[in-house]
C-alpha cells in the first residue's frame, strides 16, 4: 500500500494552499457581509490569477482548458480548496458546473460541447442542475412529475423544481424530466439542456436557506417550467437514460464533496486548536489545558483521519475499477464524512463559545451551510439503507459460527 503523493501533486497542493491562505481567506469577512453578486469583480480578478498560474479547472480535460487531473489527484485538490467557501469557485472547480461538465464531456454532441461545455470550462458562463421537485421526494428520484413531451421538433417541459443550485445568473440548466412514462422506472426520465432565457423557464425565487437567500452562484432557486420549449437536439445522451447519466454525475461528485468537507474539517480543526491554545479561562490556565477539550481534539483528529482515508480509498477504487465497483465505498463515505463534518464544525464552534456564533470567524457559516451535507447527494439514510441491504444479502442463508 503506497500513501506517497507524487512530486507534481505536492507542488500543485502547495501552490493552492498558499493561494487559499494569501488571496482567499482574507476575502472571507467581505464574503460573509456582502451578497455574492457584489463579489464577482474581485473574484474574477482572483480567477485570472489562477489561470495565469495554470491551476484553472483542475479536474477538467486539458483539451478544454483544464488541468486534466485524475480523480485521486483531484481529491487532494478538493481538500485544499475546501478550506474556504471561495476555493472551488475561484479555481473553476465548483458544483454544480463540475458535474455538468463531466456529463457534457461524456454524453454531449459536438455541437453541445462547443456551445455549452467549452465556455463552461473556461468559466465564461455558469450552469445549474434541475432535478429535485417541490412535491416529490428527492430521496426517491424516480418519482418525478416534470414532463418533457415531444411536439414537432421540440420537447415541451412542464414542472416545478426547487433547490436548483446556482440557477440565479446561470446560462443554462440541465433538466431531468419524464419523456418515456411507460418505460420501467429507471428508464423514464431524460436530461435536457434548457437555456435560461427560454420562454417558460421561470425562476420564481431564490429559496431562503438557513436564513439566507443568497445570490448568483451562491444560491438555490425554485423554478417553474411552463410550456418551456426546447429543440429535440437539446437532449443530452439517449432518451430515457437520465438516471444512468445521473449516476455517472454523482459518483465523482461525491469524492469532490467529501474531500471538500475534509478541507472544511481541517480548517475548523486548526481554528479549534488555535483558539484552545490562546483562550485563558482562569488565571494560569488555557482551554487547551482542559481534558475535555484535549479529548475533543484527539477524537476529531481520529475522525478526520478516518474519513480522509476512506474517501481517498473510494477515489482510488473508482479510479481503478470504475464507479459501479465502488458503490459500497461511495455510500459509506457519503454519510460518514457528512457526520464527521458536522461533529468537527460543531466542536470547533463550541470551543469558540459566543465568538463561534458570530460571523467573526468562518465557523458559523460552515455550521449553517454544511448542515445540508446530510441531505444532498443522496440523503444519509438512503445510503445507509442501500449499504446495509447489500451487506445483508451476502449473509442471507448463511449461519455464521
Ligand atoms: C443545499 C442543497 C443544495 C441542493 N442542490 C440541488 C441541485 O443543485 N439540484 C437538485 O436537483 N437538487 C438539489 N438539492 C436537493 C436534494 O437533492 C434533495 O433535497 C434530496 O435529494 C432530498 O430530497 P427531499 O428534500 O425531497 O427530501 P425527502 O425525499 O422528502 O426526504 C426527507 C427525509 O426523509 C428521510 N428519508 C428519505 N428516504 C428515506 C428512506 N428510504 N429511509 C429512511 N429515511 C428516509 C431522510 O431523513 C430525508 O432527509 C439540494 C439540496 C440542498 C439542501
Amino acid at each position: 500500500m503506497d500513501f506517497e503523493v507524487s512530486e507534481k501533486m505536492r507542488t500543485v497542493i502547495e501552490l493552492m494552499d498558499e493561494f487559499v491562505e494569501k488571496e482567499l481567506i482574507p476575502l472571507e469577512p467581505e464574503f460573509l457581509r456582502r451578497p455574492f453578486r457584489e463579489m464577482l469583480s474581485v473574484l474574477g480578478e482572483k480567477r485570472r490569477m489562477v489561470k495565469q498560474m495554470e491551476l484553472w479547472a483542475p479536474q477538467h480535460p486539458q483539451k478544454y482548458g483544464g488541468m486534466g487531473l485524475n480523480l485521486m489527484e483531484f481529491a487532494l485538490v478538493s481538500e485544499s480548496l475546501g478550506r474556504t467557501p471561495l476555493g472551488h469557485y475561484v479555481f473553476g472547480a465548483q458544483a454544480p458546473d463540475a458535474g455538468n461538465i463531466e456529463i457534457l464531456h461524456l454524453y454531449g454532441t459536438e455541437k453541445q460541447k462547443k456551445e455549452y461545455l467549452k465556455p463552461l470550462v473556461a468559466g465564461e458562463i455558469r450552469s445549474c442542475f434541475s432535478m429535485t421537485e417541490v412535491e416529490m421526494p428527492g430521496s426517491n428520484p424516480v418519482m418525478l412529475e416534470t414532463t418533457a413531451v415531444k411536439d414537432g421538433d421540440d420537447y415541451v417541459i412542464n414542472g416545478q423544481k426547487w433547490y436548483t443550485s446556482s440557477a440565479d445568473g446561470a446560462a443554462f440548466a440541465i433538466v431531468m424530466a419524464v419523456t418515456n412514462p411507460e418505460a420501467p422506472p429507471y428508464l423514464r426520465a431524460s436530461m435536457l439542456i434548457v437555456p435560461a432565457d427560454t420562454p417558460g423557464f421561470n425562476r420564481v425565487r431564490n429559496i431562503p436557506v438557513m436564513g439566507h437567500e443568497g445570490s448568483d452562484w451562491s444560491s438555490h432557486a425554485e423554478i417553474l417550467y411552463q410550456s418551456c420549449r426546447v429543440p429535440q437536439k437539446n437532449l443530452l445522451g439517449p432518451e430515457g437514460h437520465g438516471f444512468v447519466i445521473a449516476q455517472e454525475r454523482l459518483g465523482p461528485g461525491r469524492i469532490h464533496h467529501c474531500m471538500r468537507w475534509i478541507g472544511i474539517c481541517n480548517r475548523a480543526y486548526a481554528l479549534m486548536c488555535s483558539r484552545a491554545l490562546n483562550r485563558v479561562i482562569e488565571p494560569g490556565k488555557k482551554l487547551s489545558d482542559m481534558q475535555v477539550i484535549q479529548s475533543w481534539i484527539a477524537e476529531c483528529g481520529a475522525d478526520i483521519q478516518a474519513a480522509r482515508l476512506m474517501v481517498l480509498h473510494a477515489a482510488w477504487k473508482m479510479h481503478t475499477l470504475g464507479t459501479k465497483e465502488a458503490r459500497e465505498e461511495i455510500s459509506l463515505i457519503k454519510f460518514f464524512s457528512a457526520e464527521v463534518l458536522q461533529k468537527v464544525v460543531d466542536r470547533a464552534l463550541q470551543v469558540h463559545g459566543g465568538l463561534g456564533m458570530t460571523d467573526d470567524t468562518i465557523l458559523a457559516f460552515f455550521f449553517r451551510h454544511e448542515r445540508a451535507a446530510r441531505i444532498y447527494d443522496g440523503v444519509d439514510e438512503v445510503h445507509k439503507l442501500s449499504f446495509a441491504r447489500r451487506v445483508l444479502r451476502e449473509y442471507q442463508g448463511k449461519r455464521v459460527k
